[in-house]
């Protein structure tokens, strides 16, 4: 069986073994994912849209226009209703520095403090995009319902999973195995709902 090349648009170790775990289970031995440490030279995609859907497409279409190889992308973050579904796009960079993951969490925590546990239901949503070279496109949201705890606990994970528990459960994410989450999160979802399209998509390029 062919096994058809596709590149990750990440340089995230994390989501890129996610990504062949998922696809793997899926098609076993149908997809070589690739990940952007194969292409050095490539700067990152600025995310420049409105929206997870905007961003992520943004991200698949560069790098496949970049490659010139099927790719893969996500865009995802945290949503929480009382504060009108902010952070969002932003809640990488929430607190004012890109990707400092402790100082997000708390600024999150301080805009929610005193408010009620039944107010503080958030989800995270994530996006993922396929693009291939022939111009076929295909996108999938994924979404994980929860809500915001009053302090952090757990050590792993990344991110806000210290501060969010899913709904109907006590721990935070940051206390589940990364098996645990994987069957879970909103990242996992979406990708497994586009898998199949994806490995068909491929091998129809032939
Ligand atoms: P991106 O999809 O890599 O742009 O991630 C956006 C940001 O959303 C991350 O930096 C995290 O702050 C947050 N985020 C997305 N998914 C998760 C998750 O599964 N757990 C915790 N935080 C997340």
């Amino acid at each position: 069986m062919t096994s058809h090349p596709l590149v990750l648009a990440t340089r995230n170790a994390g989501k890129i073994e996610e990504f062949r775990r998922i696809l793997e289970e899926i098609a076993p031995g149908q997809v070589e994912l690739i990940g952007l440490e194969s292409f050095p030279h490539l700067g990152d995609v600025e995310e420049t849209g409105n929206s997870f859907e905007e961003n992520s497409l943004l991200k698949a279409r560069t790098i496949c226009q970049a490659t010139g190889i099927s790719a893969i992308a996500d865009d995802s973050g945290l949503c929480v209703d009382f504060l009108g579904g902010d952070p969002g796009i932003y809640s990488a960079r929430w607190s004012g520095v890109h990707g400092d993951d402790k100082a997000n969490l708390e600024k999150v925590l301080a805009q929610l403090a005193q408010i009620p546990r039944e107010k503080r239901g958030a989800h995270f949503t994530c996006v993922t995009s396929f693009v291939t070279p022939t111009g076929n496109e295909v996108t999938q949201e994924g979404i994980l319902k929860g809500y915001i705890l009053t302090e952090p606990i757990g050590s792993f994970g990344f991110g806000y999973d210290p501060i969010f528990a899913p709904l109907g459960n006590k721990l935070s994410l940051a206390q589940m195995s990364a098996e645990a989450k994987d069957a879970i999160s909103h990242r996992g979802q979406s990708l497994r709902a586009i898998a199949p399209r994806v490995t068909q998509m491929l091998a129809a390029l032939g």
